[in-house]
């Protein structure tokens, strides 16, 4: 990847990029076949460090995870919702990231979680924050030469939860019009909130941290008004465009839906409802 610098790119479940080839989005000479891999294929966690997820883990893999399912829920709400049982077998939270699509179904749960990227080249490691990772649609921070290697999650913490939701037109096996990741940790008596993390998705050029309305919601205490409030807030961040999956005004109305529903799951799964 280093020798072909940006005439090269890497191909993890390939979901993605095989089809924009096939477009002839990219002009590429050299497509680095990245699953084999060991370190990317790694699947971790330790109560101190948390999760580490090897960028070409498929989603099943993480879904189908005990660790996962019981301690980062919100990552088997986004990685279940990527397309079906087919795409789930190759794709990867890795390439959803590095796709740096807006509506990327992975990222606003990635960025809720508080999660960093692992990135490796020749000049060595580095980590990015997940909301520092999209820069433009379709356009990740990646240098020439740098290849994902995994994303990390810090440990959950004691009364803590979070949810990932999405809007589309059907059932499944479509674009996202609006989507929403939120992360919330309670007091010990499981009714204030001490701290937040609520991202959106679809809604602005790259997924996006809402970062007024997540520290609106620092020190109050949980009730239907103080959660209709935060995703209010969440609403302004929103600079969505019409096009032919909904309209501007739609999709900002869904911020606000999906952000308070996403909240009330949270608490729900922080008090161990
Ligand atoms: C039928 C279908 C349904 C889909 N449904 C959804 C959906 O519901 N929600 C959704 O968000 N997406 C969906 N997608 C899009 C796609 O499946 C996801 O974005 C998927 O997570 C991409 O992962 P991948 O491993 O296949 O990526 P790839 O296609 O392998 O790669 C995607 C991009 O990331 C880069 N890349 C991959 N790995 C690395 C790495 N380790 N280091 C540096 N760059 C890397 C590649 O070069 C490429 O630019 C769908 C696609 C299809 C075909």
């Amino acid at each position: 990847m280093d020798s072909y610098g940006s005439k090269a790119k890497a191909l993890a479940g390939g979901t993605d990029i095989l089809v924009q080839l096939r477009g002839n989005r990219f002009d590429i000479e050299m497509l680095v076949d990245v699953k084999s891999i060991p370190e990317l294929n790694e699947l971790s966690y330790t109560v101190s460090e948390g999760l580490s997820v090897g960028a070409a883990v498929p989603c099943i893999r993480i879904y189908e995870d005990s660790v996962v399912q019981q301690s980062y829920p919100c990552l088997v709400d986004a990685a279940f919702l990527i397309g079906g049982i087919q795409i789930q077998s190759r794709a990867t939270i890795g390439g959803n990231l590095c796709n740096a699509s807006p509506s990327g179904d992975t990222i606003p749960a990635l960025i809720a979680l508080e999660a960093e990227a692992v990135v490796f080249s020749k000049r060595g490691y580095r980590s990015i924050p997940v909301e520092d990772f999209c820069v433009g649609p379709g356009q990740n921070g990646l240098q020439d030469g740098e290849l994902l290697v995994s994303i990390k999650f810090p440990p959950p913490k004691l009364y803590s939860g979070a949810h990932f939701l999405r809007f589309i037109p059907r059932n499944e096996m479509d674009i996202a019009v609006a989507n929403v990741g939120v992360a919330l940790t309670l007091d010990s008596k499981k009714q204030t909130v001490e701290s937040a993390r609520i991202a959106l998705g679809a809604v602005g050029p790259t997924p996006l941290l809402a970062t007024k309305a997540s520290e609106f919601l620092v020190g109050k205490e949980i009730s239907d008004d103080s959660l209709y409030e935060t995703a209010e807030i969440a609403k302004q961040i929103a600079s969505p465009i019409t096009d032919m999956r909904g309209t501007i005004n739609q999709r900002i109305h869904l911020v606000g839906v999906l952000t308070r529903r996403a909240l009330q799951k949270a608490v729900e799964r922080a008090k161990g409802v």
